[in-house]
């Protein structure tokens, strides 16, 4: 695992070495140590919020610890990434429905690599012998529902689709009824990521989750939102927009191996309360990675 983020990050890797650096450069502790950390830090990609936040705490640390080496607090700051990735330490698998199908929604706009990610999900749920369907309720954006279909049969599972412009809700019923019949392990749904008219689109996802849940109680089990992370802190504004208001339950960062902007899952982590659950680490079927805080921090710093 631990090999796959090392590679999958080596653009970010080259923005997180220059800590490193640092550490060994600047062998005090002093204002213009924490001035360049912070420099640093914000440079990649971070952001401000949390690097001040960090700051602080590695301040605290210093005082607590009566640290003077510099390199003394790398580890600590190594720890303290860790922490704030795991948050309150929610597992980084996805929950499941232990009596029944298991739905799993996503949400996300368009761009972002949210039907490569469903693609690359169905694979592994198939790889573990799951029976797998998948539901195009992108019904809006042009070309939607043939790219899921190139996915699924790329993976081998079967698509329930509705023609372009169709009500999404009414494909979503659809596809519960399809998995019910066809005894389907794990029901994942995409959905439509316009953004031009917000309050449409937070409508027709609580419709959504409406017509799943009454048809599976408990369902959608999680409704994850894919967030490209080569927009940087633009990903950031997307998931306080998205938010909690949605009905998200976790996060999916994608192409992280094409970016230096990394720093984002540290700075979306800390600043919303939501788990970090996968990270895309390229465009193949199996380049789709379980987060793992201490191995990502880990491979940050390698
Ligand atoms: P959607 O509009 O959100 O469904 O986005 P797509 O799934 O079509 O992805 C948009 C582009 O991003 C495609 O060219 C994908 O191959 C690419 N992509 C998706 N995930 C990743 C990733 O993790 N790494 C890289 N390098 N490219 C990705």
């Amino acid at each position: 695992v631990t090999s796959k983020f090392i590679g999958g990050l080596a653009k970010t890797r080259d923005a997180f070495g220059k800590v490193g650096e640092l550490f060994l450069r600047r062998k005090k502790i002093d204002e213009a140590f924490f001035e360049e950390l912070e420099e640093i830090l914000i440079g990649a990609d971070v952001g401000v919020n949390t690097v001040m936040a960090l700051i602080d705490e590695l301040r605290a640390e210093v005082k607590k610890r009566k640290i003077e080496e510099a390199s003394e607090l790398q580890p600590i700051l190594s720890e303290k990434l860790v922490e704030m990735l795991r948050g309150s330490g929610e597992d980084a698998g996805l929950r499941s429905n232990p009596n029944g199908i298991t739905v799993i929604l996503f949400v996300g706009v368009n761009g972002v690599g949210k039907t490569t990610t469903i693609g690359k999900l169905a694979w592994r749920y198939k790889q573990q012998g799951k029976n797998v369907l998948l539901a195009a309720g992108d019904t809006f954006r042009a070309g939607a529902i043939e790219q899921l279909e190139v996915w699924g049969q790329r993976v081998g599972v079967d698509v329930i689709k509705q023609h372009s412009g169709s009500d999404p809700a009414a494909v979503m019923f659809d596809a519960v009824q399809a998995a019910k019949q066809r005894n389907v392990d794990v029901l994942i749904c995409d959905t439509a990521g316009r953004l031009q008219n917000k309050v449409n689109l937070m409508e027709e996802l609580s419709k959504i989750h409406r017509v799943i849940q009454r048809e599976i109680p408990g369902a959608p089990h999680e409704t994850l939102l894919v967030l490209d992370a080569t927009t940087g802190q633009n990903a950031l504004s997307q998931a306080k927009l998205f938010g909690e208001k949605s009905g998200v339950t976790g996060l999916v960062l994608t192409k992280l191996d094409g970016t230096a902007k990394g720093g984002i899952v540290i700075a979306i982590r800390n600043e919303l309360e939501l788990p970090v659950k996968f990270v895309g680490l390229g465009e193949k079927m199996d380049d789709l990675q379980e987060f793992d805080a201490d191995q990502f921090v880990h491979a940050l710093f390698a």
